[in-house]
């Protein structure tokens, strides 16, 4: 068991220029010593058969972030596969990737291996729940705004169709020029038969087999990225098929379902296409009913817990009249029945949306959210106050070894030569190692302190930004977002709890305990109570700090 609480720590370093190498700063040995030295710090810190330790060094030389094609960054992957290293460790994030969306699949990986996550810089920390929380919330915050980019080119896409421009690519009987359509006479020609053709035969396979034979072609035209030339060949039943339901050909936009006048000219007459489109709907075999089982998202599932047996409660439907009734239910009850835990169902939906509408509120609370980031600074401005001091009275001790040491330079270099010197030499360069040590161990810790304030503002400003979280994410993104700043939310027959990470829990009362699924019954109103006494902390003690 103690080889699996070891961390064995693979060290990570990157320099993306042989002139930043040179660089002191940003050089791979300063990088790498700054490393050895926060493990060395972290060891200060742990029992003895949890001490870290350094299993390899990954020195990136020349080499950008932007990519994962790194030889060094691949022999490290390849090491955390095999459990060579469990700890991965880094100055700065921008050091392993540049790339949201590479830190994303990297994240899954060191997840996937149960790998720990160090970033110095931004204290992702993930030994620490702070520091997991955090990295947490710094994801979903990048896929939501991967999310918003991708909805302005919906927005885009809307507007365009609302314009009546078209949004798709190339399409038999237009050219596209400037992103508009602009007919085509020789392939309008061959659309027009097409619709002919199909009233005349009444078959999508028949007109296919009677344009191939009479030397008709798909749509030829010259690639606009490759400039390689495509299309111009046979034609194929889905093919036509589409084309014939194609309602850009009578002038048409299509965007979601609904239709706009188009900008450009229509080239099948509208009586000849609703021919064709009612025949189409007549000969379509008939499909299977395609009753689409929509799965509901249980957002708080894992977070809720039995108010009387302790266990969690499990997401499930029952059937009824209505259709589905999604539930949570506690585990014990569903597997052990009554006598294990008579702990009534909770309907999800309306549980749900009461969870919801409090935790809003909760964050919407500017004196709570206030109180969150005074506390941390209450606690972290003393202690800044005498890490500050301390670096002072190692600083004053350093100066006067650096001029002794100066000056036994100094008369060595005039050929002064005596064993007891460079005795005294030595044994001061040993103290001025230890001060320099301490002063980076000082150092390490106010960083760690100040990283404490901001945590409390990234709290602070998620929390604040939970509303509009709450009303733009989609379930499954609200689901993922949840559990970094839901503790915990306890069910009890008359009862609801809420306990958001370190700050006081809040509980509401039922009008009536007795909550069941039958008919989909609502939830009674739910009364909250304001208990300020009981003051649940997650991080313990993470805000004291001895002075
Ligand atoms: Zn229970």
């Amino acid at each position: 068991m103690e080889d699996v609480m070891k961390k064995l720590c693979g060290i990570y370093a990157r320099v993306s220029t042989e002139r930043q190498a040179e660089i002191k700063d940003g050089s791979l040995d300063t990088q790498i010593s700054r490393l050895k030295n926060y493990i060395t710090y972290r060891n200060t810190h742990v029992k003895d058969d949890e001490k870290w330790v350094v299993s390899d060094i990954y020195r990136e030389e020349g080499r950008s972030g932007k990519d994962t094609h790194r030889p060094e960054l691949q022999r490290l992957l390849s090491d955390v596969a095999s459990g060579k290293i469990n700890t991965v460790i880094c100055t700065k994030l921008d050091r392993i990737t540049r790339s949201i969306i590479d830190f994303d699949n990297l994240t899954k990986t060191f997840k996937k291996y149960h790998i720990e996550f160090i970033s110095l810089e931004e204290n992702f920390d993930t030994t620490t729940p702070i520091g997991e929380a955090m990295l947490e919330i710094s994801l979903v915050f990048a896929k939501l705004e991967r999310q918003t980019t991708s909805k302005r080119t919906k927005d885009k896409m809307q507007w365009r169709a609302e314009q009546g421009l078209w949004n798709g690519g190339q399409i038999l009987g237009y050219d596209l020029v400037d992103k508009k359509l602009i007919v085509n006479h020789k392939e309008a020609q061959t659309v027009k038969l097409m619709f002919e053709k199909y009233i005349e035969l009444g078959s999508v396979l028949q007109v296919v087999e009677w344009l191939n034979k009479h030397g008709y072609r798909t749509k030829e035209y010259v690639s606009r990225r490759k400039g390689i030339k495509r299309g111009g060949n046979r034609f194929f039943n889905a093919y036509v098929s589409q084309k014939l339901t194609s309602r850009v050909y009578i002038g048409e936009v299509t965007h979601n379902d609904n239709m706009h006048k188009g900008q450009h000219k229509p080239i099948i007459d509208k009586k000849l296409w609703n021919e064709a489109n009612r025949l189409l709907k007549l000969h379509a075999p008939l499909r299977k009913n395609p009753k689409r089982e929509t799965k509901y998202i249980f957002v708080l599932q894992g977070l809720v817990k039995c108010g009387k047996c302790g266990n969690y409660m499990t997401s499930k439907y029952s059937t009824g009249r209505n259709g589905l009734h999604p539930y949570y239910q506690c585990t014990r009850n569903a597997h052990g029945g009554k006598d294990a835990c008579d702990m009534k169902y909770v309907p999800a939906a309306e549980f749900e949306k009461a969870i919801l509408e409090k935790i809003k509120d909760m964050c919407e609370d500017k004196k709570r959210l206030q109180e969150i980031v005074k506390k941390a600074n209450r606690s972290t401005e003393s202690a800044l106050r005498s890490l500050k001091q301390d670096r002072k009275i190692q600083e004053n001790k350093l100066k006067p070894i650096a001029n002794s040491i100066k000056h036994i330079l100094d008369a060595l270099s005039k050929g002064i030569k005596n064993k007891s010197v460079s005795e005294k030499l030595s044994e001061l360069e040993l103290q001025k190692d230890q001060i320099e040590k301490d002063i980076q161990n000082i150092d390490f810790e106010m960083s760690r302190v100040k990283q404490q304030i901001l945590n409390a503002k990234v709290m602070h400003e998620s929390l604040t930004r939970f509303r509009q979280i709450y009303e733009t994410a989609t379930p499954l993104k609200l689901k993922e977002l949840l559990p970094s700043f839901v503790e915990k939310i306890t069910w009890k027959p008359t009862q609801i709890e809420i306990a958001l990470f370190d700050q006081e829990v809040q509980r509401g009362q039922l009008e009536n305990g007795n909550v069941t699924t039958k008919g989909g019954g609502a939830l009674p109103l739910v009364k909250w109570l304001r208990l300020s006494d009981e003051v649940r902390s997650y991080f313990k003690g993470s805000f004291e700090i001895k002075p």
